[in-house]
């Protein structure tokens, strides 16, 4: 990988495993936080917007309550996650404080990510806070996520965090530099792979062989979440985070295993929107919205006309022209309901007309595909 190639990459996740942030006193290693935090701030000057999926807080919790983490009942793990998450992300907002870059904390469970109505929310919150340059610092909600419904590893939830922003990359910083034919440790005829183009059966059963880092996530759970990012439209890096500033190591050609996307983000999304089968309802379009579409616009309250079927938040629509003419499909960011009240309202008057304050489009334009009429 090319200094010029990680620079191609316009919105990075960065997801960082327990055991490069965290020390054998089970605190966390500063000096390596700090070389990575000038690596982001490196990025974010010049023009990338970075979002950081952190794990450690179980790590750092068990020590504040004094419990084994290996041996642990999934209550004394959140307890742990609670006590650890606040100095894990203290600890981030100090790092990146230091280059004056603020952090939020973001916690997320698989509902925020999976169910399209949660999906627009927590769509809506990264945006934001990617606008305002700030870098939002991710963990699963672990006080909240119980055994069934866990993303269960950060490497899954980063690759989910990275479709639900349409990033275009994602580094996986652990303690191996990318997938190898074989598992190194064992036999020295193992080749590293640079570059995987498709993730098959082939791919996927070289993973299956190769065990990696203390954290949850083995080099199989890294395969599957490249697996869900590619397809996504994101190409993912399994890039070794032990060394000082590994970005900047990985940006001046360190070794690592890309997986190349398949296609960009927005293709990967419209991809899936035309896909979709349950689609609840219809927003009859005036020329205006129907122009301002083909423009590559968002759909605003103001240019719906009329509004047809049930439907919920994060429902699927169909969009058709004065005529019926379907011209394509997107979600819905309110329901049939609010959506007949603000027909023919300015995005300015929609608190006035709701009695409270919601999405400023009707359908936002990373949500929309149009179909080829002609
Ligand atoms: N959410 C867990 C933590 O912060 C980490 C899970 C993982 O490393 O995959 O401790």
């Amino acid at each position: 990988m090319s200094a010029l190639e990680l620079s191609d990459y316009r919105r990075l996740v960065i997801k960082v495993g327990s055991s490069l942030l965290i020390g054998a006193d089970d605190a966390v290693n500063r000096g390596w936080l700090e070389g990575l935090a000038e690596d982001i701030a490196r990025l974010q000057h010049a023009g990338h917007e970075v979002l950081i999926v952190s794990s450690g807080a179980i790590a750092i919790g068990s020590s504040v309550l004094g419990i084994n983490r290996r041996r642990s009942r999934l209550e004394d793990l959140q307890a742990a996650a609670a006590a650890g998450q606040v100095q894990l992300v203290h600890a981030w907002q100090e790092a990146l404080g230091r280059h004056d870059i603020a952090a939020a904390q973001v916690l997320l469970t698989p509902e925020d990510t999976e169910n399209r109505r949660r999906f627009l929310n927590a769509r809506g919150t990264l945006a934001k806070l990617l606008e305002n340059r700030v870098v939002p610092v991710i963990n699963e909600n672990d006080t909240v996520a119980t055994e069934e419904i866990r993303y269960g590893d950060n490497d899954r939830l980063a690759a989910r965090v990275a479709q639900l922003v349409m990033a275009d990359g994602l580094v996986l910083l652990s303690d191996v530099d990318g997938l190898y034919t074989a598992d190194p440790s064992k036999d020295a005829n193992a080749e590293h792979i640079a570059e995987v183009r498709r993730i098959g059966e082939d791919i996927l059963a070289v993973a299956g062989e190769t065990r990696s880092d203390i954290g949850s996530g083995g080099m199989a759970t890294k395969v599957q979440a490249a697996r869900i990012a590619t397809h996504a439209g994101c190409s993912t890096i399994i890039a070794s985070g032990k060394v000082d500033h590994p970005l900047a190591v990985l940006a001046s050609g360190g070794t690592c295993t890309v997986f190349r996307a398949e296609g960009t983000p927005a293709a990967a999304r419209k991809q899936w929107l035309a896909g979709v089968l349950d689609v609840r309802g219809e927003l009859r379009l005036d020329e205006g919205a129907v122009q301002a579409l083909q423009a590559g616009k968002s759909l605003l309250p103001v240019g719906m006309a009329e509004v047809v079927g049930a439907f919920r938040r994060g429902d699927v629509v169909t969009l058709v022209d004065g005529s019926g003419r379907e011209l394509g499909r997107g979600l819905a960011e309110y329901s049939d309901e609010e959506a007949r009240q603000l027909a023919g309202c300015q995005s300015e008057h929609i608190e006035q007309r709701l009695g409270y304050r919601g999405s400023s489009v009707m359908v936002h334009r990373d949500d929309l595909v149009l179909f080829d009429n002609d």
